[in-house]
């Protein structure tokens, strides 16, 4: 029994590497008895249709021009991914067809539905053949076969039994899309674009856990992502809402493609064959999803009102034109939305009832929840007016308008009506790691940053994380009172359970906030970006990871258009980032940081003046909550490599934590052995010190320990985290005790430079510096 249906489109067949492509997507996703449905490569059925109208037409010399068009492309095909006798089986089977096709058209029996079946017939072929030559178990199966239709209607009990009957378990089976028979067994087709439906039905009859439309989008977007860069990729969307776009006549589902899937769990996907580790967007039953907003345009319609139409007649009439026709009632009339193309057609089989009331109109339509249809049709026509476009018709219906314009709906206009209708209705959801001191201040202060941020996107807190526990609320936590939430409501962390909640979260945008100290949660971030969540660091871990696994991680972060901000993982709230990029953006070069980056050296450095022992001070330090647990984490000197090394990737330097030099502020004897061991031999520090004290003083200058990148000329780095003598009266020297110092040399600020300063350290602080990156990440999130 197929277990997954998967369905390629044209789009995703359109060249030789296209198919090379969907053949490592089915190698790497197929089991034996899986089902592979396949449309017509690239626009085969726009030129087999080409191919129709001149044999209609008798326009000789056009057939044969066509005919020569879809020899060239198949034979391409044949040619770049075939050998030896496979090659010329299949060219001589192409060449076989075509001119038959030839003969038909000659002897006046050439019959339309049955031309257009070409198309999936060639692409089951070249790729099972493909596959096999792969050495894939695989077959070719024509549709034909297995979905008959009488007048029309599929017959379901039959289809089940021939679905059954023909797919077996041990190989892959690559099914022709968009074509069926009638129970004389002569062609149909679905309609146009109706390999979709072609996937779900064969699903239904196969009871399979799940169908994938593999197409060239990264799924349902909120319009047309080719059109407008802005559109929104939605990870959900329910049915229902994909069932109206249908209708509506957007190409990303065929209009029926959802109805063999009701009353059923079947699940369906739309993902991007360009892209296949993308998550790609899962249609969900009603009530699974939050409503969307969507716009949708329309070219080349005629308006045809008709009187006394019957139940099953739009039925009728998308099979004669073949495509998906969008019927309303506005009024008490009933319409019909028709590609103009057709519109002759469609009036001479109603004979007196169709009035044509608008032809060659375009427009669009905006499909959203209920409560904001009426507002954004209100907005759209404003936006109209201001660009003079002239409206023929306007429609207003429960869950969706339309309005029908003279006017080409251009990607200028539509990214503006894109910008006004859908961005301001978006929502970023805000996971929170590490809810300690700072966490819990970041939340309060979220209350009061919401509004400002609300320009650019409603922001939900949905999830609070701790080493041992988590929360989530996928609607959004109660900021006011979310520690009664998390006090009731918390359950067992488990890293399965984190990413299927993060799984399920129907936002446009997520972020996860590492406010933890923790390696092992850093080493989560590619599975997070593989969630599509943006990425906002106080932790340093990831920033200092190995320079491959930094580098695969900001690759997979700009494959997805992922953001990651870090800002406090350097000088909590201070902008040294957005003065290093600042810099970089206007052309200037650095040339040398120098500085002061933790708070507790800081403080250690500054407040010694030799009157007292400077372990003295260290477990003064270490009382006021300044250091680390141990305090020689901090004389380690450590932590400041890691920012050092963060500032140096900020400046396009590839460099491993080792390559920087690092001397700790203590002898090295201890290092090693316990606290105790140390308390027992502080004199070794205080001579340590005071001896390098005395040395600065001989030289007219103070002791500070400071981080030191300096790029040379020829492309040299030297990086250092160490004991410095500075001179007296710098800026380095007269540092308040606590604060962090950046001295950036660039080539402007060469003599003079350029000093960033102030505490880098503290709850509040470092809060708001994540707030900083979060406004930001709002403000540039597409
Ligand atoms: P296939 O050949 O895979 O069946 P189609 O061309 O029929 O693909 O449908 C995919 C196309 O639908 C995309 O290339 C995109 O231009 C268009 N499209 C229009 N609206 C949307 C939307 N809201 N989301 C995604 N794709 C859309
Ligand atoms: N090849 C057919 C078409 O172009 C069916 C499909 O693509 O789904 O309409
Ligand atoms: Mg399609």
């Amino acid at each position: 029994m197929a277990k997954v249906v998967h369905k390629f489109g044209g789009s995703s067949l359109s060249s030789a590497t296209r198919y090379q492509a969907v053949a490592n997507i089915v190698l790497s996703q197929c089991q034996p008895g899986d089902c592979v449905v396949v449309s017509a490569a690239g626009k085969t059925t726009n030129t087999l249709v080409k191919l129709w109208q001149s044999h209609e037409q008798s326009d000789v010399r056009a057939f044969n021009d066509i005919l020569l068009q879809l020899e060239n492309h198949q034979r391409e095909l044949i040619d770049a991914l075939f050998h030896g006798d496979r090659h010329a089986e299949l060219l001589a089977q192409l060449l076989n067809e075509l001119q038959t096709i030839a003969a038909e058209s000659e002897s006046g029996r050439l019959h339309n539905a049955s031309l257009l079946a070409h198309g999936e017939v060639w692409s089951a072929r070249v790729l099972s053949n493909f596959l096999q030559q792969q050495g894939v178990a695989s077959r070719a199966l024509d549709a034909r076969k297995l979905f008959t239709l009488n007048d029309g209607t599929l017959l379901h009990a039959q289809n089940r039994e021939a679905c059954h009957g023909a797919v077996t378990t041990d190989e892959i089976h690559v099914v022709t899309g968009f074509i069926a028979a009638d129970n004389q067994g002569v062609t149909v087709t679905l309609g146009r674009n109706g390999s979709d439906y072609s996937a779900t039905l064969l699903a239904s009859y196969l009871d399979a856990s799940q169908v994938a439309i593999w197409t060239d989008t990264q799924g349902v977007f909120s319009t047309d992502p080719r059109k407008v860069a802005n559109a929104i990729k939605y990870s959900k969307v329910c049915r229902g809402q994909a069932e109206l776009l249908a209708r509506l006549g957007n190409p990303v589902l065929h209009a029926k493609t959802l109805s063999p899937l009701k009353d059923t769990d079947i699940k369906l996907q739309v993902r991007s064959s360009y892209d296949p580790d993308a998550l790609g967007t899962e249609i969900v039953k009603a009530g699974y999803s939050k409503e969307k907003r969507f716009i949708t345009t329309f070219e080349q319609l005629d308006l045809l009102r008709v009187e006394q139409l019957h139940s099953g007649e739009v039925k009728q009439l998308s099979q004669l034109i073949q495509h998906s026709i969008h019927h309303f009632v506005k009024a008490g009339e009933a319409y019909l939305l028709v590609p103009s193309a057709y519109s002759n057609l469609i009036i001479n089989r109603l004979e007196h009832r169709a009035n044509l009331v608008e032809s060659q109109v375009q427009g669009f339509a905006v499909v959203a929840p209920e409560q904001d249809v009426t507002h954004l049709m209100a907005q759209a026509q404003e936006l109209l007016a201001e660009h003079q476009i002239v409206k023929r018709f306007t429609l207003q219906e429960q869950n969706y308008s339309l309005v029908l314009t003279d006017q080409v709906i251009d990607s200028d206009l539509l990214a503006l009506l894109h910008e006004k209708l859908i961005n301001k209705g978006r929502e970023l959801a805000v996971i929170v790691a590490g809810i300690g001191n700072v966490g819990q201040v970041f939340i309060e202060q979220c209350q009061k940053q919401i509004t400002k941020l609300s320009e650019h996107f409603d922001l939900k807190l949905v999830g609070l994380l701790r080493s041992e526990s988590m929360l989530f609320c996928p609607s959004g936590l109660n900021l006011s009172a979310w520690q009664t939430q998390w006090q009731n409501e918390a359950v067992a962390y488990s890293e399965q359970e984190l990413f299927a909640r993060i799984k399920e979260l129907d936002y446009e945008h997520k972020v996860v906030i590492d406010i933890t100290a923790s390696e092992p949660f850093s080493e989560l971030y590619p599975q997070f970006v593989e969630h599509d969540c943006h990425l906002i660091s106080a932790n340093k871990y990831a920033g200092t990871a190995k320079q491959s696994w930094y580098l695969s991680l900001r690759q997979q972060l700009q494959e997805r258009d992922l953001l990651w901000r870090y800002n406090t993982s350097v000088g909590a709230g201070l902008p040294v980032n957005f003065a290093l990029a600042d810099l970089q953006n206007s052309g200037d070069t650095v040339s040398k940081i120098e500085g002061v980056f933790s708070g507790t050296l800081s403080w250690l450095c500054s407040s010694y003046n030799g009157s007292c022992a400077f372990s003295e001070l260290v477990l003064q330090a270490q009382e006021m909550g300044y250091t680390e647990p141990d305090p020689r984490e901090d004389l380690s000197g450590r932590d400041m490599q890691r920012k050092l090394l963060i500032l140096a990737r900020d400046l396009g330097i590839e460099l491993e934590l080792e390559n920087i030099e690092l001397e700790p502020l203590m002898p090295e004897a201890l290092a090693l052995g316990s606290w105790q061991d140390f308390l027992a031999q502080t004199e070794l520090l205080d001579n340590f010190y005071a001896q390098k004290y005395q040395q600065a003083a001989a030289q007219n200058g103070v002791l500070r320990y400071t981080g030191k990148l300096e790029l040379q000329d020829d492309g040299k780095v030297h990086a250092k985290v160490g004991v410095a003598i500075v001179p007296v009266g710098s800026a380095i020297a007269n540092l308040t005790p606590g604060d962090n110092i950046f001295v950036i040399h660039t080539k402007w600020y060469e003599q003079n430079p350029l000093v960033i300063q102030g505490p880098g350290a503290g709850k509040e602080v470092t809060a708001s510096g994540i707030h900083s990156d979060l406004f930001w990440l709002c403000q540039n999130l597409k």
